[in-house]
């Protein structure tokens, strides 16, 4: 069938690790399957058994050095691990966030910091599931943020506002985003720094929940008077949004992961139903309306399953930045459009049972939808292969 030749060619240059990494995910996967998904869907709750058990299996500690306790993989491990999640029918938005600070922890972080908590996150002790940019009134526009980092002797006192913060009443340690010197048009990206925050001392955050179409739990922070030790600087203050850059461009690579692995879940179920369900005495799989789309999703996600691993590929061996920024980005994008096109065409597939809750397509359609505008939007990524790759007019200044 035509996931198992996805399979067998998927899994051609694997090397010995990665294929345990997979039979792994899919052996845990099998005590959460598609019922568990719709459950955690219906009641709006953080898959609390499942992360526990990821955890256990020491996958926090994918992408930490060994030196800290970690495997020392990279990105691509990452990725590998978040699309088998999803091709199981399950989701990784829940798991996934640890991985991409990671690196800025790793390449930037003092030595002791990274003794302080590297070794506890792999062991999955501490929960690094929180990473906080996005502010009501910056949006897209990392530049404009506004919440602000103070020093005060051996403390930052940060105030400020963030939105759409998932994971953090479900994390111990935050990755928040803050400015340390005022916003300046002539050095749009200068004086943003990083900061490690512990969640389980952190006094001044009010989170509130906010109702969302899918995925979730996702908060609105009030952040007040927060202090942060100066320790828990990571890299140098004002520099932040250069190693920024590192971590959203992992995020974009674990983020294609998901959605290569939801396009071959997807195609799977389609594939499965149009073989079987019988209208006008035949499956409907033999009715060239129904089985074209499902061939040429299959087409795309060969495509978009070669973006990605290059992308991560390029990421591992720190290959040149705009190289790995055009990758990165056009993994996220086209990975997010051919599972947008999965959706939709499991959606039509199914006819009305598509539209049931249970039998699970609409909630992947509602979960990729989050991907067009989220971590960035699509049309930003356009922008960027407009301007900054193919050299045309810029129509904002980045
Ligand atoms: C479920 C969920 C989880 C999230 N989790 C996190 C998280 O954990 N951490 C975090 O920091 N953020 C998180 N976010 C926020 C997310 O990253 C932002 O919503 C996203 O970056 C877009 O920002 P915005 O919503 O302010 O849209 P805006 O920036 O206001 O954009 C609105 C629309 O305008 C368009 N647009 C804007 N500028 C341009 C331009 N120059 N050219 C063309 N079109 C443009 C965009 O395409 C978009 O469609 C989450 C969001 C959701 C919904």
């Amino acid at each position: 069938m035509s996931q198992d030749l996805y399979l067998d060619y998927h899994h051609r240059d694997l090397k010995e690790h990665q294929r345990l990494l997979i039979s792994n995910i899919r052996a845990l996967m099998e005590r959460y399957g598609d019922k568990y998904w719709l459950e955690v869907d219906a009641g709006e709750r953080f898959p609390e058994e499942f992360v526990r058990e990821y955890l256990e299996l020491g996958l926090a500690g994918l992408m930490i050095p060994e030196e800290y306790g970690g495997a020392g993989y990279g990105v691509q491990e990452a990725a590998l691990v978040m699309e088998e999640i999803s091709a199981c029918g399950g989701t990784s938005y829940h798991v996934r966030a640890m991985y991409y600070p990671i690196d800025i922890i790793v390449k930037h972080g003092s030595k002791q910091l990274k003794e302080k908590y590297l070794p506890r996150i792999a062991k999955g002790e501490l929960r690094l599931f929180a990473f906080a940019v996005t502010e009501p009134e910056a949006g897209s526009d990392t530049a404009r943020i506004s919440t602000y980092a103070k020093r005060e002797g051996d403390r930052y006192i940060i105030n400020g506002r963030k939105i759409f913060i998932s994971r953090v009443r479900e994390s111990d340690l935050m990755f928040l985003v803050a400015r340390t010197s005022p916003y300046n048009p002539e050095k749009r990206y200068d004086g943003i720094s990083l900061f490690l925050v512990d969640l389980r001392e952190a006094k001044g955050i009010e989170a509130r929940k906010i109702k969302v179409m899918a995925l979730g739990p996702v908060y609105e922070l009030a952040i007040e008077n927060l202090e942060v030790p100066a320790e828990n600087l990571v890299g140098e203050e004002g520099r932040g949004f250069r190693h920024l850059l590192g971590a959203l461009n992992a995020e974009r690579i674990v983020i294609a992961g998901e959605l290569v692995g939801a396009t071959r879940y997807l195609i799977r179920r389609a594939v499965e139903y149009a073989s079987k369900r019988i209208v006008f005495g035949k499956p409907i799989g033999s009715y060239q309306g129904v089985q074209f789309p499902i061939s040429s999703t299959y087409i795309e996600l060969l495509a978009a399953d070669e973006i990605l691993h290059r992308a991560a590929r390029l990421y591992d061996e720190g290959a040149e930045s705009r190289i790995v920024g055009l990758y990165t980005n056009a993994a996220k994008y086209y990975a997010t459009e051919v599972a947008w096109k999965a959706a939709n065409t499991a959606m039509d597939t199914f006819g009305g049972y598509g539209y049931a809750w249970e039998t699970g397509i609409e909630r992947k359609l509602r979960e990729i939808r989050l991907y067009k505008v989220a971590p960035i939007n699509q049309n930003l990524i356009l922008a960027y292969i407009g301007h900054s790759i193919l050299g045309l007019p810029r129509s904002y200044e980045p």
